[in-house]
């Protein structure tokens, strides 16, 4: 264990990346090796009265920050709603770590490097809202990860930060991880709410939202672990501090996994709006000096976009505009040559294993795509004909607008993505599918 935690902190993941990257990484706003007293200085403010919680609330706002998990809902406005919520009633915050998206890896390496900043966020966010209790939810892959949250926990418990009495305020304030126990589709929220409550973890339907009907029907404050990671920094330095950061109108910072066939695949830490071939250059460049065949910016739920494209900056709002997302930040290169289908029918097949089978379209949608997937690449060919072309479509379209929850909603969306790449880049993607709709998901 003593190994893998000294890797998990210090030189596994992220040994690249250390190469061009400013000590401690930029969202961090205390010096290296700082203990729990260098630490913590605006939960120690907040609880002293010196800051005020509406004020928190205001900067974030301000700020721009986004939810790093995927989808990049307003972070200050989900703060404002919970901490608004049923006044005077029990409320809770989890921190998902459940971080599970193939080719996302961004958050295991916050955990392990930053544990100070994810608990420091963590413990705003419930003094904010008005939470005595807040969890970790943790993968269950993570262990070295849970270890280095319990040695920091364990201190933050020594040092009186957290208990009945934190930081000597009279508040209460405790704090504890729960593991995962695996699954994918527990890393979405509702999912990770049944689960905690000891249900089957299937997602609910939404609205409700969690910050209104969360943990045991409570108001919850749910966000990932790089958002709450983010929020001490941008209280510190405040709102302009963080959109100085950003390339253009993109704000702050953002952490990508690059991973696939490039050079040096790693965390890299880089202003928001940086674009794809920025980030795949600092990751070394594609394997062997190929040119690059197609890219997902956002993990495997995002559209696959092609060469044509790198020029995309990444940020939530612009990779929607350009039929993509900017997803849980997991950029994968595939090389010129990759057979595309394959690649998206490999994504596509592990949607569907996830599928947790509540809703028919989803957990049939993902079958039968799949299985018309396969006949054509066991077949010998990478390309559909018209027929099996409008049955993707429709039964993209079917899962997209029926499904409850997002692995449905986007389980086909890659391979449509991939047949427009094939057919020459953007322009085929807009093509007419057979209701005469766009062919990319509308989310
Ligand atoms: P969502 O848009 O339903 O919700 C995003 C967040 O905003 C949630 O916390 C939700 O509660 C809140 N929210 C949305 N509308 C609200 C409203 N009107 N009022 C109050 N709160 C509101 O998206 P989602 O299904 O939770 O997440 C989808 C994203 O997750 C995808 O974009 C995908 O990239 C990402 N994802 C990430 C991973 C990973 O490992 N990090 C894995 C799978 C998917
Ligand atoms: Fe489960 Fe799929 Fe329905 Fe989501 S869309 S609830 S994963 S069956």
């Amino acid at each position: 264990v003593d190994e893998l935690v000294d890797a998990a902190r210090g030189s596994g993941v992220g040994d690249a990346a250390a190469a061009t990257r400013v000590e401690p990484w930029p969202n961090d706003p205390y010096p290296a090796g700082s203990g729990v007293d260098g630490r913590y200085a605006t939960l120690r403010a907040l609880l002293a009265g010196e800051l005020d919680a509406d004020d928190i609330v205001a900067t974030l706002k301000d700020s721009g920050l986004r939810g790093m998990g995927g989808a990049g809902f307003p972070t200050g406005q989900k703060w404002s709603l919970v901490r608004g919520a049923q006044p005077g009633t029990t409320k809770y915050a989890i921190v998902n770590a459940d971080e599970s998206e193939p080719g996302t890896f961004k958050d295991r390496q916050i955990l392990a490097q930053q544990p100070h900043l994810v608990l420091e966020g963590l413990l705003l966010g419930m003094a904010v809202v008005g939470a005595e209790e807040g969890w970790v939810f943790i993968r269950h892959e993570y262990g070295p990860e849970e270890h280095v949250l319990r040695e920091e926990i364990d201190a933050l418990r020594a040092a009186g930060v957290v208990g009945p009495d934190a930081c000597g305020s009279g508040r209460r304030l405790n704090i504890d991880i729960f593991v995962s126990p695996g699954g994918y589709i527990l890393g979405e929220e509702t999912a990770l709410l049944e689960c905690m409550e000891g249900h089957r973890g299937e997602p609910r339907n939404k609205p409700p939202f969690p910050g209104n009907y969360g943990l045991h029907g409570r108001p919850t404050l749910i966000n990932s672990v790089e958002t709450f990671a983010d929020v001490p920094v941008i209280v510190q330095r405040g709102a302009q501090w963080w959109k100085d950061q950003g390339v253009g109108d993109s704000v702050g910072w953002k952490f990508f996994a690059v991973s696939g066939h490039v050079e040096r695949p790693d965390v890299y830490c880089v202003p928001m709006g940086t674009t794809v071939r920025e980030l795949i250059d600092l990751a070394g460049g594609v394997t062997g000096g190929a040119e690059v065949g197609a890219v997902q910016p956002g993990g495997a739920s995002s559209n696959f976009i092609g060469p044509d494209q790198l020029d995309l900056r990444l940020d939530f709002g612009t990779a929607a505009e350009a039929g993509t997302m900017l997803g849980s930040g997991a950029l994968v290169v595939l090389a010129e040559g990759t057979d595309l289908l394959a690649a998206s029918t490999n994504v596509l097949r592990f949607f569907r294993n996830e599928s947790c089978g509540k809703c028919v379209p989803c957990r049939v949608g993902s079958t039968k795509a799949h299985e018309l997937l396969r006949g054509v690449i066991e077949s010998g060919s990478s390309t559909l004909d018209e027929t099996q072309r409008g049955r993707i479509l429709q039964l993209e379209e079917a899962m997209r607008k029926t499904s409850i929850c997002g692995l449905g909603q986007v389980a086909l969306g890659p391979v449509v993505s991939v047949l427009g790449i094939d057919k020459g880049g953007a322009a085929a993607r807009d093509q007419p599918r057979p209701n005469g709709s766009a062919a990319q998901p509308d989310r």
